[in-house]
């Protein structure tokens, strides 16, 4: 049996007490009752809303080998005879397996951070590197105190590539995350104003992230965005922090890993790049210049551990937007179709802006129009008016001739619109939808952008679901 860890490993990594008769080994780590698969082991970890230790009888009934537990809940778990390890403290046992599996590994590491962008670069990695090696990288955006011990605690001892997305919405929360990490290549995507409201301005959400760079193994490498406002300021950051390796990325003629050109088009588009010396003409399979930016600073990353970049790009070529992050689908309605681009994963004034891109370079047809379907982007704070309204230039730039907005913060960018954009505003997702529902027409093209407790996802399931 290939064992994820062996008992006595778990034991020895966490400082467990074990009771029961422990199998030999685990197959995997959860958290999650319900998505836990046979012989893999259930960490009761307590979260905010609730406590794994409720949770463990249903882990065991979904086949859980082994639970670790902490000391304290012992007496409420006493009719469980399913072995168990026994912590002071579960979440603090994750952290620790999760160290004992970076120290046993020989992997490249490579940890990525920024305010948009992570999850979209962390899945290209992925698939970059895939074809030089075996892969492990986080689920999802499990990127903060539990994701990525989590995340370290399932990485096979035989991994060629460990990539970790590491976020945050405070000071102080990526320093001890990165701690654990300990890569070799630390990677920003960006800096733009997402969680404003839990900082003054961007210099100090620069400098949140900044804590990557003192986590870097000696002798790492940093890959920093070149055309970003706070590069300057992330480049001494990372000389401050005795980082030896600092590279950039970007469209800027200085960078490193330089974006030549980019050509868009509705189903994909192209980047010629400068990696390594050589010049790539790289096809993508998901649209969008913030795409190919990422594209970039992911061909410096894959360059810089070693892999194939041939493959690479391949790789990069086959990948599809995802779900809620630009993923397009071609509805029908009234004998034609109209184009719907689904970016209701999240939102903050970057990637918005993104969007709004994507809606200029896609085509209608026909007389359809395009149309932006914005809500609240949230965790703005006091400034959250003045960047609802600053939506208006882009749109204005960007030509796009008919907006429908939805949520308390967009009355902001309603009023700041200038007459002759086609504007329509409801207080809710759900009365949005209903419009977007009775006014969508063939040949348009929509795309639906938000912050996720907007809700806005509802609108796009009300379309998919009616057309
Ligand atoms: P989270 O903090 O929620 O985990 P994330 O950093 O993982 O977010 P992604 O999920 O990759 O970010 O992307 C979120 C949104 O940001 C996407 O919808 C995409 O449109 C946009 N985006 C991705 N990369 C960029 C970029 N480089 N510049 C601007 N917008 C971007
Ligand atoms: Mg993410």
């Amino acid at each position: 049996m290939n064992w994820l860890w062996s008992s006595a490993d778990l034991i020895a990594a966490m400082h467990g007490r074990p009771i029961g008769n422990l199998p030999q080994g685990v197959t995997g780590i959860s958290i999650d009752s319900r998505a836990i698969a046979p012989g893999e082991a259930f960490f009761a970890i307590k979260g905010d809303r609730v406590d794994g230790h409720d949770f463990a009888s249903f882990a065991v009934a979904n086949g859980a080998g082994l639970l670790v537990v902490s000391e304290g809940k012992l007496p409420a778990l006493g009719r469980l005879v399913t072995p168990m390890i026994v912590v002071q403290d579960v979440l603090q046992a994750l952290i620790d397996l999760g160290c004992a599996a970076r120290d046993r590994t020989a992997a490249r590491i490579i940890a990525v951070t920024g305010s948009v962008g992570k999850t979209t670069s962390k899945e290209m990695l992925r698939q970059a590197l895939s074809p030089s090696g075996s892969v492990h990288a986080s689920v999802a955006s499990f990127n903060n105190h539990w994701g990525v011990p989590l995340t370290l605690a399932r990485m096979p001892e035989t991994t060629d590539y460990g990539i970790f997305e590491i976020g945050m919405n405070h000071a102080d929360e990526i320093r001890p995350l990165v701690g654990m990490v300990r890569p070799h290549i630390a990677m920003i995507t960006t800096i733009a104003p997402a969680h404003l409201g839990n900082f003054r301005n961007l210099e100090e959400i620069a400098a949140a992230k900044a804590e990557i760079f003192e986590g870097l193994v000696p002798g790492g490498h940093a890959i920093l965005n070149r055309d970003n406002k706070q590069f300057a300021f992330l480049e001494g950051a990372a000389q401050a922090a005795g980082v030896s390796h600092i590279h950039t990325f970007g469209a800027d003629p200085a960078s490193e890993f330089r974006l030549l050109d980019f050509t868009s088009g509705p189903e994909g588009s192209l980047l010629r790049a400068a990696v390594g010396g050589q010049t790539l003409e790289v096809p993508m399979g998901a649209p969008g210049r913030h795409i190919a930016e990422n594209a970039v600073a992911v061909l410096g990353a894959v360059h810089l551990a070693g892999g194939d970049i041939e493959k690479a790009m391949a790789g990069l070529a086959t990948m599809e937007a995802e779900k809620g992050r630009g993923r397009r689908y071609r509805l029908a309605k009234d004998g034609g179709w109209f184009t719907l681009i689904d970016e209701s994963y999240n939102a903050n004034p970057a990637s918005m802006r993104a969007a709004i891109a994507l809606l200029h370079d896609a085509e209608p047809h026909g007389r359809g129009r395009r149309i932006a379907v914005l809500g609240d982007m949230l965790e703005m704070g006091e400034h959250s008016p003045a960047v609802h309204a600053d939506l208006a230039e882009p749109l204005v730039s960007a030509a796009i001739g008919t907006v429908w907005l939805g949520g308390p913060d967009m009355a902001a960018l309603r009023d700041a619109l200038p007459e002759g954009i086609e504007t329509d505003y409801r207080d809710t997702a759900d009365a949005l939808a209903v419009h977007a529902l009775a006014a969508v027409q063939p040949g348009d093209v929509l795309v639906v952008k938000s912050s996720k407790g907007t809700g806005f996802s509802r609108i796009v399931a009300a379309l998919l679901d009616k057309y």
